[in-house]
């Protein structure tokens, strides 16, 4: 059973508005093969939209009230780090970047010089940037023992910062400090203010090693790392789409679905579905193929992603010849690998 009820071909084509899909080849991208984009289940108890039931945003209303348009002057997507990414125990900044220029098709840079931290007092932290400097409430959390930050302070600084990055879409930080929003909650992935299109996530609780009693400064195992990355790429393009204005998916399992905790937010695929990929496309103005292309060369470069990659496979296989030249070797002829 679908989540929502009578998904017809035309239901969805509807919500895709499919008809007014003129290229051929894109018709061929957005048309909702349903082998290749599962639709959305009712929801288990305790899931996101059992918890949260949503209505969901179809096309056509996000072109006409909900999207966040780009302009020439507000090209690109800001990364800001905030604290340190050690290596082996955190994403590597430059594959973030990576990832998001692929996913999204808009150039995407990490603020130079970043926000370098200066001072802990331990109620607050203070930062550096240029010749300013920020200050941004912080706690030890009293469960975990570690430090976190307060994200409406964050907000505010990436609202000042952004003010004199005219060419900025979005201003988004990313951090290893784990984050809270208000005094009486226990923690947040992340928060984003729409109106100032800025936002902060904290990678901490992706790491396999954040609810570990011990301090570790050893290298994360290869497949503890692996999915800190993955994870990490997924909820950065997550919540990067919600600055677009692209809301919760509820009609395909696609990458904008909500999510209530970690493990269903694992099961969740990286790729988005026609609906939300036809919202992406509105405002990035992307060749949904050459898109495609990029991420396939992230994912066969990357470990961790195989199940992206075998699906991304599937897709360009199906729609081979369309448009995009794939002079990219689609059979996998490593012996060593087990996919
Ligand atoms: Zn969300
Ligand atoms: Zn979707």
């Amino acid at each position: 059973m679908t989540y929502i009820d009578n998904l017809t071909d035309s239901k969805l084509e509807s919500l895709i508005d499919y008809k007014s899909v003129t290229d051929e080849d894109e018709k061929e991208y957005l048309y909702p093969h349903i082998d290749l984009f599962p639709l959305k289940e009712v929801p288990k108890k305790g899931q996101w939209l059992d918890a949260h039931p949503e209505k969901g945003q179809d096309y056509l209303t996000f072109t006409k009230k909900d999207a966040n348009l780009l302009n020439s002057e507000n090209g690109k997507i800001y990364l800001v780090p905030l604290g340190t990414f050690e290596e082996s125990v955190s994403p590597n900044l430059e594959k973030l970047r990576d990832y998001c220029y692929r996913y999204f098709c808009i150039e995407t840079v990490i603020l130079e010089p970043g926000l370098k931290h200066i001072e802990d007092n331990k109620t607050k932290q203070s930062y550096q940037y240029l010749d300013n400097s920020f200050e941004i409430t912080s706690r030890i959390n009293q469960y975990s023992d570690k430090l976190q930050l307060l994200t409406t302070d964050v907000l505010e600084t990436l609202a000042m910062i952004k003010i004199n990055l005219e060419d900025s879409y979005c201003v988004v930080a990313v951090t290893m400090d784990d984050l809270y929003p208000q005094s009486s909650w226990n923690f947040v992935f992340g928060q984003a203010d729409m109106n100032n299109m800025v936002a902060v996530f904290s990678f901490a609780r992706y790491s396999p090693r954040f609810y570990d009693l011990f301090e570790n400064q050893n290298p994360l195992d290869k497949d503890d790392y692996n999915l800190l990355v993955m994870r990490s790429c997924s909820v950065l393009t997550h919540e990067i789409g919600h600055l677009f204005g692209i809301y919760h998916c509820v009609y395909f399992e696609c990458c904008m679905n909500g999510s209530n905790s970690l493990p269903e937010s694992d099961a969740q695929p990286l790729y988005l579905c026609p609906i939300c990929l036809r919202k992406l496309q509105y405002v990035s103005k992307f060749n949904i193929g050459e898109r495609y292309k990029l991420l396939y060369e992230f994912f066969i470069s990357t470990p961790g992603f195989e199940t992206e990659k075998s699906w991304l496979k599937k897709v360009l296989k199906r729609y081979i010849g369309l448009g995009v030249s794939l002079d990219i070797n689609l059979e996998d002829n490593n012996s060593n690998n087990q996919n």
